[in-house]
């Protein structure tokens, strides 16, 4: 049976899962609210919802189901909102916050007694883009969609949701709503703040050694890459997950403590022993294996020294949906450089092997 379902925030996340849920349900209606009116005209001349509003209340009483795609401050007015409008019975409520704790807190704190359900939900995928604009069908492909379920989700409620989101192709999974803050805060909230960090610490060192800035390389970018995020969203993930950040913190600065230490004591075999371990932890975590939370699929193609052969393979891979090209420079006379090319899946990848093997003579390696 066709459902009703009520987006409220058509930014990057909400309008990216418009676009999903109408892949595999054409014939689903989708409501959307939106503040400004930027993201609404998007959203409706791009086909991703089927009416907008800038009322929020207007239209969540015609839901089926209501997924809050906003900052978390807004997620959480809205729900307290919810709790006073009229809504269908067993309305299914949800949410695409990146932290839990306090959302799913508030649900349990306004919703609870009435005939609604929730769940709690992170969709592990996203961008520094924002706006209906940079909706992308793909953006969920093979990334975590995490719910937290809790007294008000039953069964029911995510075979009804995992069904509803099928077209985003993602990795449902779930776990309690506290871990998943005490999780993203080690591998996700704090990289954040050490990126923004050092990302300063550099700023301001570079004022006195202008050198800084022309030597900062490869590890440095790949260091600092996630400092260019929206301060927005990253000052309420911090202000509502903040306990298990400052607990990260704290281990964080016994840890630089222990290496100062080390340094200053010149405990060669410590300093050894604390690289030499941080390298295994990495190798044994496989971060770079497909099916981690950023896997992508990556193609390296030694660019030979002729004229727009760059432009030659994207030819080639015209309607092949690419995520990333970089250019990784090289010291062999022979080649200009090595051409990184990611995608967002196997059969992309696949696609794009065969098309430039087939029709080119470069050497092409698949990692
Ligand atoms: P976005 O900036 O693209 O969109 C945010 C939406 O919220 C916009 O539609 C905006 O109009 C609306 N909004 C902002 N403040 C509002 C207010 N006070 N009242 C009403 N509407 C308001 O952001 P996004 O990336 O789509 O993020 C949405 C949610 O998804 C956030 O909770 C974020 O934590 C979460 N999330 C983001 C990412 C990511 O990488 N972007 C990943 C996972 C989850």
């Amino acid at each position: 049976m066709a459902k009703t379902v009520y987006i409220a925030g058509l930014g990057l996340i909400g309008a990216s899962m418009a676009l999903g849920i109408k892949r595999d349900h054409p014939d689903y209606e989708i409501l959307g609210y939106n503040r400004s009116q930027a993201s609404r005209d998007i959203a409706l001349k791009e086909g991703m919802i089927d009416r907008a509003t800038d009322d929020f209340a207007s239209f969540a009483p015609l839901a089926d189901i209501i997924i809050l795609s906003l900052p978390i401050k807004q997620t959480i007015s809205f729900i307290k909102e919810l709790a006073n409008l009229d809504l269908k019975e067993g309305v299914i409520i949800s949410d695409a916050g990146s932290t839990k704790s306090a959302i799913v807190d508030a649900a349990e704190q306004y919703l609870a007694g009435k005939s609604v359900r929730f769940v709690g939900a992170h969709p592990m995928a996203g961008s520094h883009k924002t706006g209906a604009a940079s909706a992308d069908v793909n953006l969920f492909e093979n990334a975590y969609y995490i719910f937290t379920p809790s007294r008000l989700t039953s069964p029911e409620t995510l075979e009804e949701m995992r069904d509803l989101l099928s077209g985003l192709h993602a990795r449902f999974i779930e776990i309690d709503a506290k871990e998943h803050d005490r999780v993203t805060s080690q591998i996700s909230h704090f990289p954040h703040i050490l990126a923004s960090s050092l990302m300063e610490q550099t700023a301001v060192y570079a004022q006195e050694h202008e050198m800084a800035r022309r030597f900062a390389a490869g590890g440095f970018r790949d260091m600092t890459r996630i400092a260019e995020s929206e301060p927005g969203m990253w000052t309420s993930i911090l202000l509502s997950n903040s306990e298990t950040i400052l607990e990260r913190i704290a281990d964080f600065k016994e840890r630089l403590d222990e290496v100062g230490q080390a340094i200053s004591k010149g405990d060669e075999e410590q300093i050894w022993n604390f690289f030499n371990q941080a390298r295994k932890q990495r190798q044994a975590m496989e971060i770079h294996k497909r099916g981690g939370v950023d896997s992508s699929y990556d193609l390296y193609v030694d660019v030979p020294d002729e004229e727009d052969v760059i432009l030659r393979i994207l030819e080639l891979l015209r309607g092949t949906s690419l995520v990333n090209i970089h250019i990784n420079e090289e010291n062999r006379e022979d080649i200009h450089g090595i051409l990184q090319i990611s995608f967002k899946n196997a059969q992309d990848l696949e696609r794009a092997e065969h098309l430039i093997t087939e029709n080119t003579d470069y050497t092409v390696v698949v990692k």
